[in-house]
């Protein structure tokens, strides 16, 4: 028999309403899962249970599902990528950062260990982690206590820059077809790992860095291994640009044409649409695009806020009837935080209070992220469904009064509430501690190969300027 365990009395719960395909609210019931799956959400559990735990002073969340992130490389970011964007590229900073500022090997272990915690303390559960295929991926994976989504990168060309306006191309044809072998092949090891909680996406890493017959072929391997496909396309006015000139199409346009938007799709970040206010471009078809063919968007608010962007506008998309999930594209991996930034953001860019709503956002973050990646069974508390939940401390300060505790938490505590994570029936975060993994040695870690990969600046920048003359710090020091 499967252990049980059942959270007796807690005083709210986030279920999943199958009838009514919401999330709502319960009052003062409970919870009990055996194994890794729900058994029960409602009033009183009538089963016995191996362990109980006392929720009057806990609000039980499903965990959240984090469809875009790239854990080895933005943790990296911290103090540098905030405030770093280059203007003669419509304000993105990411074509110079990623060519100039490269972690090593032995770094990027740390990197993931670090955001792998911050995801765990913030409340995911699930993640899709975009990354390069580092040998032991699989096994801090594993180690994390974490559901992994496993989408190794490739592509048929790299970025290069020899200004600070022009995004130009580096070539590699074959390099991208033998990536797209290395990644199934990698995804086939991580599906038959023994934890039971591996998976993959295919993920040819940009529309503007991958042939139509790499995306083609990537296409076909998820349809034929029924995998998620994801991919980055309408992220930057400069690949928005590109895509037109190669093409005379809009990078969404263009993917639809090439027969790679379905519903096994995800789109990071889709914000450049031909009617987005930065492109100006004479069709209006995008949005509509997106919704008609079934693909999602991978929504990620951070990366792009800080350049001065936003989606326009998330609750359009949603109205639209396209399948919105969120991510942490970036440092902090925060979901709760950027759901707090995109409902903020919608109503900025739509100047409407009714733009979008919090259960809006939590959808997005939970059932739209499952959804997204072609799971029925995660981002809601409902039986059957796997046992990936979070407890939230409903005494911490910041969530009081808890009038209405959803809010509480999006819009004031975030983090600080998150009291213990349960994935797959293990408990993997107690008292805002990670069990799984090393959280301050990594940290230190972390420190150190951010100073390895500053120092290397110089020989990888285009123009070999130091890292403090790229992103300088926010104040000078005295
Ligand atoms: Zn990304």
């Amino acid at each position: 028999m499967a252990h049980t365990t059942c959270i007796r009395n807690a005083a709210w719960i986030i279920a999943w309403d199958v009838a009514a395909g919401e999330q709502v609210y319960l009052r003062d019931a409970d919870l009990a899962f055996a194994g890794n799956t729900i058994l029960h959400v409602g009033k009183s559990f009538p089963g016995s249970a191996d362990t109980v735990i006392d929720g009057r002073e806990m609000m039980l969340i499903p965990g959240l599902v984090d469809i875009h992130s790239h854990p080895s490389t933005e943790p990296f970011f911290r103090g540098i990528r905030e405030e770093h964007g280059v203007p003669a590229m419509f304000m993105s900073g990411l074509y110079e950062r990623s060519l100039a500022f490269r972690s090593d090997a032995e770094g990027r272990r740390a990197g993931k260990t670090v955001a792998y915690c911050e995801m765990l303390r913030t409340g995911i559960t699930s993640v899709a982690d975009l990354s390069g295929a580092d040998p032991w991926w699989i096994d801090l994976a594993a180690q994390s206590g974490l559901r992994v989504f496993l989408a190794p990168g490739f592509a048929s060309a790299r970025w290069h820059l020899e200004n600070e306006w022009q995004l130009r191309y580096a070539w590699d044809e074959p390099a991208g077809h033998r990536g797209l072998q290395q990644a199934l092949a990698l995804i086939a090891e991580a599906v038959r790992h023994p934890c039971g909680r591996l998976s993959g996406v295919v993920f040819p890493a940009q529309i503007d860095t991958c042939t139509e017959a790499l995306l083609r072929e990537s296409w076909a391997a998820a349809e034929a291994q029924d995998l998620p496909f994801t991919t980055h396309c309408a992220q930057s006015v400069n690949e928005f640009n590109e895509m037109l000139g190669r093409h005379g199409r809009t990078p969404i346009r263009w993917a639809r044409d090439i027969g790679i938007l379905g519903p096994r799709s995800v789109l990071g970040h889709a914000i450049f649409t031909d009617e987005h206010s930065w492109t100006r471009w004479h069709t209006k078809d995008d949005v509509r695009t997106l919704a008609e063919t079934g693909a999602s968007v991978a929504h990620c608010p951070s990366p792009f806020a800080r350049y001065g962007q936003t989606l326009e506008d998330f609750g359009r998309y949603r109205r639209a009837g396209i399948n919105m999930g969120l991510g942490t594209d970036v440092s902090p991996h925060n979901l709760i935080e950027e759901m707090r930034l995109a409902a903020i953001l919608a109503r900025v860019a739509a100047q409407d209070i009714d733009a979008t709503s919090t259960a809006v956002l939590f959808h997005a973050a939970t059932v739209g992220g499952a959804t997204a990646l072609g799971r029925a069974d995660l981002g809601r508390l409902a039986p059957g469904a796997r046992a990936d939940l979070v407890l939230i401390d409903l005494t911490n300060p910041f969530m009081l009064p808890a009038r209405d505790p959803l809010r509480s938490l999006v819009y004031t505590a975030a983090d600080r509430a998150v009291h213990s994570v349960f994935v797959d029936g293990e408990k993997v975060v107690d008292a805002g501690r990670v069990l799984t993994l090393d959280h301050a040695e990594a940290l230190a870690q972390l420190g150190e190969a951010q100073a390895r990969m500053e120092a290397d600046v110089p020989r990888h920048d285009w123009a070999h300027r130091r890292a403090d003359q790229i992103a300088p710090l926010s104040l000078p020091v005295r």
